[in-house]
């Protein structure tokens, strides 16, 4: 326990009462630096002792045995927030004991969810992939051997040079699912050329960051939750949202200090329960609720007009929507309240089915907080309804009426709050464009349409002939896993698959080679995340090699101070990129020279040790301490780079822009070479923001321009799970299938015991009076069937849903087949995979989770024989016609049992997902422009290429 502050005035009684949570909190929360830096550390060990910490082995009680450990930061690989760790490694054995919080760390100060300290399982799991593995048998026979890394790279190397040399850049691809590091892959794809980057953002985020994006040309919020006076959350924020440690850390500050906290969420989450506002909205309404609650502050005239009139690009909505009316400010606001008028908290609760007068209590709150309305949608809504970024766009609609865009308490665009590093010899953009990942159908895409890349390979529109997944899953993970193992079983259409893994998985075993990859203490890449307002960056870094240098042992390459050879990737890529390019002739290998060294390979020390010194104020700080900035970060693991960064939209503009442009005096735009770089507001000339106007576009060109005039605003599209589309079968429900389990992670904690000793089981929950209409109890069997097949799983009574709706977790139901490999047996059923003909597809559990016998003694004591339904498996493809999202939210049908069906039965139908596929993609409207232009050009890509690669060539137009 710390004690007080020296320079805290508060009574021992006000911080019992503080503490008890009897009145709201007497200070501000501490800046960030000052968590880490000025506080004393009380609850972990000094930073001058890490490297020689002595403490009594708890496990040797009651007896009192010293232990001497190295304590080495790195951070956590288990979600996207990268929190700090500690490793604890024991100078006696070398191994580590343990990982805790890493205090130093700005964003997590210290603190973890269950799913740290549970890494130690993840580095000691008895069937974890220790060696590289080359198939020795037809794909999925589950027959290896092992073999050598620098066979691997040698024989990689040779394919993908022959690929470049052949310019078949196309075929070279790069797909990942946790990508965990920044920028790290762009730099090396865009070394080799290719337009090679796939990611699972459109099955994840990709909907809310379109709704974003779209609005300022930043595709994340970053709310200031901490200083905040009410707060709005489309999500389970508190118990796995995005940023999900560090942003409850700051909710529960903001709360403690008196915030309001509304959620939105048809199931009582964990988080809608410690809610000061629950409301169940029907899944696909939200955008109508978000509306009404515009609507109500447009009407009680609560808006910020400063904030309207100098930042908005209302005079656009004006001549565009209403053409002939004055362009005034008093004239447009006039126009946007009878534009939005038809949205009544009446029509809204009954689209909702929640009550009107939540919505008008809401509104007045939001507006009531004003600039200090922090907001937040990441997956929930967006990611579940067609239209769903519309969802996103509706709730920083909000934001924008009442002033709190940037500001302290309300909500930064991400690129703010988010520190992007430099990186040495970083290589041109790529001059071709994939269309397996930007398809001439989706040129909004806001990310890659990975969604439907089995499609795309069945209608014949590319190949692949290197294909690397990267802690990737999509067997697992996405909707109609078995048109995935049907592609990715398919020679032709994918010449090589190599799985980077750490662990077996249902989409590895249908790799070529299944290459071993470290877990968060086994590997270096370098993480910052908006997760408040300021800018961080985090070494995650292999721990044991670490200490073995500490040591006075030099370690090449990682894979040597690593369990087997386990590797990492940062390594394997400069290795295998050197041998694509042996001679230089392809132009690869100055990329992955030493910036210190002429002519000589770059090492990974290297690579992190120019862009730490190329780092704002790291190597000052380092300095300070006697460190250069490498060892700094290798030492200390984090650094707080900036601080408090709010309200950049009004950084001048730099005196030579200023001096080469002209203002527009009518509407204070401050063009350069005819286009928009910035806009006079009170005299001043600002940046604004990264849009074509410079203003956060409450009308958008861009969907005018692209074939979507109905959707130039904020507004509510019919989700494909609305009423109207159901039908009036009784059986009939909205299934919402994307809620995460606070202690799980997508398919990457089936091998953490502790982890999956807590979950296991994903029922189906359905509220009472359903279960009552339709004869079921907990505990009973149910067939959920959806649009390509059904599977069948028990069944959860509960008021914590809303009727006519029901969630089903999907971070459980994994599976190996018969004959598959050992992995992950803390979580696996092991299934029989039956091809029934014409695309049909069956599975059927053979066991459930089993004891087995390993190093592990724990192994035989696994006392759950339950591993829950694989559901995604069973879902259609449903793309977003706008933003590429995959829509996770389906429509399903419960029945009963038939005789011979048992629990953990899963049936689809392949052919008929490729027929949904069509009619989704029916939904599109693909541009024919005079321009042969692919995508607007101001809209972000992953891996931007070239701007010539965003126009089509003649022949193709
Ligand atoms: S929130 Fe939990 S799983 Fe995510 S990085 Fe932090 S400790 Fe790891």
């Amino acid at each position: 326990m710390s004690a007080a502050h020296p320079t805290d005035r508060r009574s021992w009684i006000e911080r019992t009462a503080e503490r008890l949570r009897l009145i709201p909190r007497l200070t501000p929360a501490p800046a960030e630096h000052h968590a880490a830096w000025e506080e004393p550390l009380r609850r972990f060990p000094p930073t001058e002792q890490w490297q020689d910490w002595h403490e009594n082995d708890a496990g040797a009680w009651p007896r009192r045995q010293e232990r001497r450990y190295h304590l080495i930061p790195t951070t956590c690989f288990n979600c996207e927030s990268a929190c700090g760790l500690l490793a604890y490694v024991d100078k006696d054995s070398g191994r580590v004991q343990r990982f805790e919080g890493n205090p130093l760390h700005p964003a997590s100060r210290g603190r973890t969810c269950a799913k740290g300290p549970a890494t130690i399982n993840q580095i000691t799991d008895p069937d974890r992939i220790l060696y590289p593995l080359r198939r020795s048998g037809p794909r999925g026979s589950n027959q290896w051997e092992r073999v050598s890394w620098d066979e691997v790279l040698d024989d990689l190397a040779a394919k993908i040079r022959k690929a470049l040399q052949e310019k078949r850049h196309n075929e070279v691809v790069y797909h990942v699912g946790r990508p965990g590091h920044e920028g790290y892959m762009d730099r090396v794809l865009q070394s080799w050329g290719v337009d090679g980057h796939n990611s699972h953002t459109n099955v994840c985020s990709g909907a809310a960051r379109f709704g974003y994006n779209i609005w300022q040309g930043y595709d994340r919020p970053s709310p200031d939750f901490a200083n905040a006076d009410f707060i709005l959350l489309l999500s389970a924020h508190l118990e796995s949202g995005h940023y999900f440690n560090p942003h409850a850390q700051r909710i529960m500050e903001g709360k403690m200090a008196g915030a309001e906290v509304a959620v939105f969420d048809p199931r009582l989450s964990n988080t809608a329960s410690v809610a000061d506002h629950w409301l169940p909205t029907r899944p696909g309404s939200e955008a109508a609720v978000l509306l009404a609650m515009a609507n109500v502050i447009l009407q009680e005239g609560h808006y910020d007009r400063h904030f309207l009139e100098n930042w908005v690009n209302w005079r656009e909505y004006m001549q565009t929507r209403h053409p002939g009316a004055p362009v005034t400010f008093e004239s447009f606001i006039e126009r946007l309240r009878g534009d939005y008028a038809e949205y009544t908290p009446e029509f809204a609760a009954a689209e909702a089915e929640i009550d009107p007068q939540q919505i008008v209590t809401v509104a007045q709150r939001i507006r009531r907080a004003g600039h200090r309305f922090a907001a937040h949608n990441w997956r929930g809504a967006a990611s579940g309804n067609r239209g769903g970024w519309q969802v996103a766009r509706c709730l920083h609609f909000l934001t924008v009426l009442v002033g709190a865009v940037g500001q302290p308490g309300g909500t930064q665009p991400s690129a703010w709050s988010k520190f992007k590093p430099d990186m040495p010899q970083k290589p041109p953009g790529q001059t071709f464009w994939n269309e397996l990942h930007y398809p001439r159908e989706y040129p909004l895409t806001h990310y890659e349409m990975s969604p439907i890349l089995p499609y795309l390979l069945k209608e014949g529109r590319g190949r692949m002939d290197v294909y690397f997944t990267r802690v990737f899953n999509p067997v697992w993970t996405y909707p109609d896993g078995f048109s995935w193992i049907e592609v990715l079983r398919d020679e032709a259409l994918i010449g090589n698959h190599v799985a980077l893994t750490p662990t077996w998985n249902e989409t590895a075993i249908y790799a070529d080679y299944v290459l071993p990859m470290g877990m968060a203490s086994e590997r270096h890449d370098i993480n910052s995340y908006e997760t408040h307002a300021g800018t961080w960056i985090a070494f995650r870094q292999p721990v044991q090699r670490r200490f073995l240098e500490a040591q006075g042992k030099p370690v090449e390459f990682t894979y040597e101070a690593n369990p087997g050879e386990v590797w990492e990737e940062d390594e394997f890529w400069i290795e295998l990129s050197w041998r694509i390019d042996p001679d230089g002739s392809l132009g690869i290998k100055p990329h992955f020279t030493s910036p210190y060294r002429e002519g000589e390979k770059m090492t990974i020390d290297e690579y992190y040790r120019w862009i730490f010194e190329h780092t704002a104020g790291l190597p000052e700080a380092a300095a300070k301490e006697g460190l250069d900035a490498l060892a700094y970060m290798q030492r200390y693991g984090a650094f707080a780079v900036t601080q408090d960064r709010f309200a950049l939209h009004t950084a001048p503009l730099d005196e030579q822009t200023v001096a080469a442009s002209r203002v527009d005096e009518a509407t204070g735009t401050v063009s350069k070479d005819g286009a928009p770089v910035g806009i006079m507001v009170d005299g001043k000339a600002c940046t604004g923001f990264p849009t074509p106007s410079r203003r956060q576009e409450l009308l958008s060109p861009t969907m005018m321009d692209w074939g979507w005039p109905e959707a130039a605003i904020p507004g509510y599209l019919h989700s494909h799970v609305h009423r109207e589309e159901l039908g009036p079968d009784e059986n009939v429900f909205v299934m919402v299938p994307t809620f995460r389990l606070p202690n799980l992670i997508h398919s990457r904690s089936g091998n953490a015991k502790w982890l999956v000793e807590i979950s296991h089981r994903n029922p189906v929950w359905l509220h009472t009076s359903d279960a009552q209409r339709l004869g079921f109890a907990t505990g009973d069997l149910v067939k959920v069937r959806t649009d390509i097949g059904f599977f069948i799983d028990r069944v959860w009574v509960t008021e914590s849903i809303k009727p006519g709706v029901v969630a089903c977790s999907h971070h459980i139901g994994r599976w190996m087949p018969e004959g598959g490999p050992d992995g992950n047996r803390w979580a696996i059923n092991r299934v029989r995979l039956t091809e029934q003909g014409d695309g049909k597809w069956r599975m059927n559990t053979v066991t459930g989770v089993q004891p087995f016998e390993s190093a592990d003694a724990d192994s035989l004591r696994i006392f759950w024989r339950d591993g829950g339904v694989h559901q995604n498996i069973t879902h259609a493809p449903h793309p977003d016609p706008i933003s590429g999202m995959h829509c996770w939210h389906q429509r399903v049908w419960l029945e009963h049992l038939q005789a011979g069906e048992s629990y953990g039965d899963i049936e689809v139908d392949t052919k008929r997902s490729f027929e949904v596929y069509r009619e989704w993609l029916a939904q599109t409207r693909p541009q024919q422009r005079a321009d042969r232009l692919r995508r607007p050009l101001w809209l972000t890509r992953p891996l931007r290429p070239d701007t010539s690669a965003f126009y089509e060539p003649e022949d193709k137009a």
